[in-house]
């Protein structure tokens, strides 16, 4: 008897002890180890509650979005470790003002968010400005990293958890790209924009299948000789109601989806093919095609393209590749890979934008690069401003000396084009020589161009 006992006594203090250990284990998983908040994975999960429960009792359930303006800043200055103590503090600081209804979460980073029920948003999200932006001593520094917050209520402004985020992420992001340090609630202007970013997408996933994202080009000019040496194959959405849309209305939204890739692979299949004939029949040299640096942080990259190229009737070396400084910063060892298998293959590689970035010629060094193209922002000064001259000129003198040649992008105007030209710039583009134009206007230039060629070059080889 005494013996049966014994084994439930001991049977419920076993129990106790799993379920203390379990009930442990849960609050770890659900707790950000460095500030003690929910993480993101509860965050979720008790925001979906919230919202289920506000759906029956008729609540309203408010988020706000906390982002430190100047984290990365303090970081690099401080140190990681220092960035641990002020993230830590601030979690503290977020927890103590929570009231007793309200959850504090770690996103991420140095990204936080309350769920909350208070009526007064405004009220509430001004007070988070002022608590995160008050200062801290670490390592004896007053530092004050300032905050922005972004609000967006259910259901005012969103029926579900995941537009709800959605919806105070956008005001969090207006408010910081308009310097940050305040609290933006979402409202109609950020619904419009919403709403359009939303039929775009869907648009935008019809259109690359349907074929209606197509290749334009812009002529490339020789400065020796004015000839159109090359073109640059530039992306057009030939949207049926917006008519023709430039790359700047699609291609951020485009990376942003993961569809940037297929909009390269079929631009650039369309393009080359086009192009090919041009080459082949000696109207043209090379073809310059723009490639994402997001396509290039897949291993596969250049493997891929090589393909690609085979199966039309380009020859590698009359393709070249455009690529941006912002992606050999990224991953400088699978850029190297990328670039080495495109030169091994007689593929060249342009380093476009040149003089935006952290331009470093002596990167060039080390990598099989051939060309650069100086970006348009430096052009525009040029033959103007007696400094920015001064820096393209010598821009150009390296280049030279490093071997590498050198194409001015944006060239509007002949003082521009006459100064390049003086400098001894191999190649130029921009809306003074052409803009770019569609693959049938481009054929049509070609053979003009090579028709008027033809008188001197026949008497040239009379001469012969
Ligand atoms: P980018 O590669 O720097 O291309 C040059 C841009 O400058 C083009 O704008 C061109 O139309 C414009 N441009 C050329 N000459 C002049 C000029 O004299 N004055 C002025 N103001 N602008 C000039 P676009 O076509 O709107 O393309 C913008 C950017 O979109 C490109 O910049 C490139 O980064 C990207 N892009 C274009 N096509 C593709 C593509 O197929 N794939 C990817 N991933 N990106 C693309
Ligand atoms: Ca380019
Ligand atoms: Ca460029």
């Amino acid at each position: 008897m005494s013996d049966t006992r014994n084994t439930h006594a001991e049977l419920v203090q076993r129990v106790a002890a799993l379920e203390a250990e379990r009930a442990l284990t849960l609050r770890l998983a659900q707790t950000d180890s460095l500030t003690g908040l929910v993480n993101r994975g509860a965050f979720t999960a008790a925001l979906c509650d919230r919202l289920e429960a506000a759906r029956a009792g008729g609540g309203a359930v408010a988020l706000f979005v906390v982002d430190l303006d100047r984290f990365k800043h303090l970081n690099d200055t401080l140190g990681h470790h220092a960035g641990d103590l002020l993230l830590a503090e601030l979690g503290q600081r977020l927890r103590g003002d929570c009231s007793e209804t309200e959850i504090a979460a770690r996103l991420g980073g140095d990204e936080f968010a309350i769920i909350s029920d208070v009526a007064d948003v405004a009220r509430r999200a001004q007070r988070l400005v002022n608590l995160v932006s008050q200062p801290q001593v670490i390592y004896g520094r007053q530092v004050s990293p300032g905050a922005s917050v972004g609000v967006a209520v259910y259901p005012h402004d969103a029926a579900d958890a995941s537009d709800l985020q959605r919806f105070a992420d956008m005001a969090l992001y207006r408010v910081k790209t308009k310097g940050g340090r305040r609290f933006s609630i979402f409202d109609a202007e950020l619904r419009a924009e919403s709403e359009r970013r939303r039929t775009l997408e869907e648009e935008l996933r019809r259109a690359i299948p349907a074929g209606e994202i197509e290749p334009w080009f812009q002529p490339v000019i020789d400065s020796g000789t004015g000839a159109v040496v090359g073109v640059e194959v530039l992306a057009r959405w030939n949207h049926p109601d917006q008519g023709l849309l430039a790359p700047a209305a699609f291609v951020p939204m485009a990376e942003e989806l993961g569809l940037i890739r297929a909009i390269d692979e079929a631009v650039f299949d369309a393009a080359c093919r086009r192009a090919a004939a041009w080459v082949a029949e000696g109207l043209i040299e090379l073809v310059s095609c723009n490639v994402s640096p997001r396509d290039l942080l897949d291993p596969g990259f250049s493997r891929k393209l090589i393909g690609r190229l085979d199966r039309t009737d380009l020859p590698a070396t009359a393709l070249t590749v455009e690529i941006t400084e912002t992606f050999l910063l990224q991953d400088l060892g699978l850029a190297r890979r990328h670039i080495e298998r495109l030169a091994a293959r007689g593929v060249r590689v342009a380093l476009d934008d040149f003089g935006t970035g952290y331009s470093n010629l002596r990167a060039l060094m080390h990598l099989p690069i051939q060309t650069v193209k100086l970006d348009r922002s430096l052009i525009a000064d040029v033959g103007r401003d007696a400094r920015v001259s001064k820096l393209v000129a010598s821009m150009l003198h390296a280049a030279r000396a490093l071997g590498v040649s050198i194409v001015a992008e944006g060239v509007e105007d002949e003082a521009q084009a006459l100064f390049l030209r003086s400098t001894g710039c191999d190649r130029m583009q921009g809306y003074f020589f052409a803009r770019p134009m569609c693959g049938d206007a481009m054929d049509a230039q070609l053979r003009e161009a090579a028709a008027q060629a033809e008188p001197a070059r026949a008497a040239r080889r009379a001469a012969r």
